[in-house]
């Protein structure tokens, strides 16, 4: 990341805080690109912990009165919310490509993803009733009701930066809570558009804030006594970071980290979806998802026309400028350092004893951050492409000969995010679905991330915690439970006992 000191001429990007869009003074601050030009479009500041602890504290002002305002209006701000996206769909996806550099109709998909987590966030009032048990023992009755957490922080990465904010804030706040963003500083642009919806909303002042900064923004985040729970998604390193640091600090943390999602091709499979499917996952946003396919397995005969058709399908991809340029099959990445270690991995696979079937390293016209798709053949599974999360528009095929040793690189995995079969065999899709070593299975599907209604199941490194996000799980996350019991007296004769630790049993009368 650049950071700088010096005075700009830059767009400063704002913080939001107790209901109003506010610059941030700090002196360090940090460059947001467009990556389809590589120009810098805007400055973001990186706010102190001082300036954090500011935030913080206006959605603990905010708690008390948002707490008491009955779920049903919570919900019919989500409510609002959805229109107001639906009304600006197209400026929310320009502006997540400009940023980000995906391709506009990827954009869409990522901002119909955020319009459903929404819709999701529209129904919690059925999802937080209570249960309730009459007569637990004499005239007492047991009832349990949610309760927010008070204060939630979300701590977002750049590769979907309207989806995954919206993974948390609708949820978090129709459960009650209040909200601190922090978005990713390589993409904050969109973020600040979402906070712009939630004012024309109705958002009341301070329940939904954003503060913007690096390490110590977040360090002030994970241990500001007022803060009680934190999302996080990202990379693993920084995931396992946030939930140490958060829990030590007693907070209760969801961290989803990183991935390397494997693709598994049988000898059956239709070869021609199967190799869309595969193009779609490994290349789509740049190879920059965390449910990006990025192994291959051939199993047995398959192999050899799988790369040829991966070949073919690489050769026609049109790669270039997204931003306001609808033909383009895959736009740039986040920045040009990312680029440079993408494309190192072309070396780093063919000295390990792999082969380059497609190499996207390429001369692009202009300074956009631009990679093709790349393809690498005969790779095994202790090289370095084949352990490293690249992020990047690279699939590594690994040629095996039967589904056990496809289970087995899984169990060697340390990650757990996706896998996919593809095959018209239904019993090896049973075992594979049943067997493989990830939290999200696809079957002739090359993308397997749930809808909202749906828990985001991220295994092992992939997810540290135990309540995911999306679903009834994140309903869960964001609220905990009280549980009374309450006695109402019909006569006072035995008043003076408790009739739920009553000693006496009737049989040993
Ligand atoms: P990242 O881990 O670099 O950054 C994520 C967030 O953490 C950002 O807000 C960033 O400012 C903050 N951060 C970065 N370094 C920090 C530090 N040292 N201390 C405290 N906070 C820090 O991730 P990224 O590059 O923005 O996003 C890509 C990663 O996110 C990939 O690994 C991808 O797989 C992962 N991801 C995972 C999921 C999932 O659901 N599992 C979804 C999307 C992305």
């Amino acid at each position: 990341m650049s950071t700088t000191e010096t005075t700009s001429t830059l767009d400063r990007v704002p913080i939001f805080s107790g209901g109003e869009f506010l610059e941030c003074n700090s002196a360090r601050t940090a460059k947001v690109f467009n990556p389809s030009t590589g120009q810098a479009i805007a400055e973001v500041p990186l706010c102190s912990a001082e300036e954090t602890n500011g935030v913080v504290q206006s959605a603990v002002n905010a708690f008390d009165d948002w707490n008491e305002t009955p779920v049903v209006e919570r919900a019919r701000l989500m409510f609002r919310m959805r229109q107001l996206m639906e009304e600006r769909f197209n400026e929310i996806a320009a502006l997540v490509t400009r940023e980000h550099g995906k391709t506009l109709a990827e954009s869409r998909a990522e901002v119909q993803r955020a319009v459903e987590m929404v819709e999701f966030a529209c129904g919690i009032p059925s999802l937080i009733v209570g249960e309730t048990m009459a007569n637990i023992a004499v005239d007492v009755d047991a009832e349990t009701v949610r309760h927010p957490l008070g204060v939630c922080v979300g701590i977002t990465p750049y590769n979907f930066p309207s989806m995954v904010p919206m993974w948390m804030i609708p949820v978090a706040l129709v459960c009650g809570n209040t909200f601190v963003l922090k978005p990713s500083e390589k993409t904050p642009l969109s973020a600040v558009l979402l906070g712009e919806l939630l004012r024309e909303a109705g958002i009341p002042e301070g329940v939904f804030n954003i503060v913007h900064g690096d390490k110590e923004c977040v360090d002030a985040l994970l241990t500001h006594p007022k803060v009680a729970a934190v999302s996080f998604v990202g990379s693993t390193p920084i995931a396992k970071y946030i939930y140490e640091t958060g829990t030590k600090n007693g907070k209760r943390v969801q961290a989803a980290g990183g991935a390397k999602n494997h693709l598994i091709i049988m000898p059956d499979a239709d070869l021609d979806i199967s190799v869309k499917a595969l193009a779609v996952s490994a290349f789509g946003c740049g190879g920059q998802r965390c449910m990006a396919g990025s192994i291959a397995v051939a199993i047995g005969s398959i192999g050899d026309p799988l790369i040829d058709g991966l070949r073919n399908h690489a050769g026609q991809m049109r790669v270039g400028p997204s931003d306001g340029n609808e033909d383009v099959d895959m736009g740039p990445l986040i920045r040009r350092e990312h680029v440079d270690r993408v494309a190192s991995y072309m070396d780093i696979a063919r000295n390990e004893g792999a082969t380059i079937a497609v190499d996207g390293r390429q001369d692009f016209a202009g300074d956009g951050f631009l990679i093709g798709p790349s393809v690498i053949d005969q790779v095994q599974a202790p090289m370095k492409v084949a352990q490293d999360e690249i992020f990047g528009p690279v699939l590594s095929v690994i040629r095996a000969t039967d589904l056990e040793s496809v289970l087995e690189l899984g169990r060697a995995c340390p990650f757990g995010n996706g896998a996919s079969i593809f095959t018209r065999d239904g019993y090896a899709a049973r075992q594979f679905k049943r067997h493989f070593n990830a939290g999200m299975i696809g079957v002739n599907v090359g993308v397997p991330a749930p809808m909202p209604w749906f828990p985001f199941t991220g295994w092992n490194q992939s997810f540290f915690g135990d309540l995911h996000i999306q679903g009834t799980e994140s309903v869960q996350f964001y609220t905990q439970q009280k549980m009374t019991l309450t006695r109402w007296f019909g006569s006072t004769s035995d008043s003076h006992q408790d009739p739920v630790w009553k000693t006496e049993r009737k049989n040993d009368q």
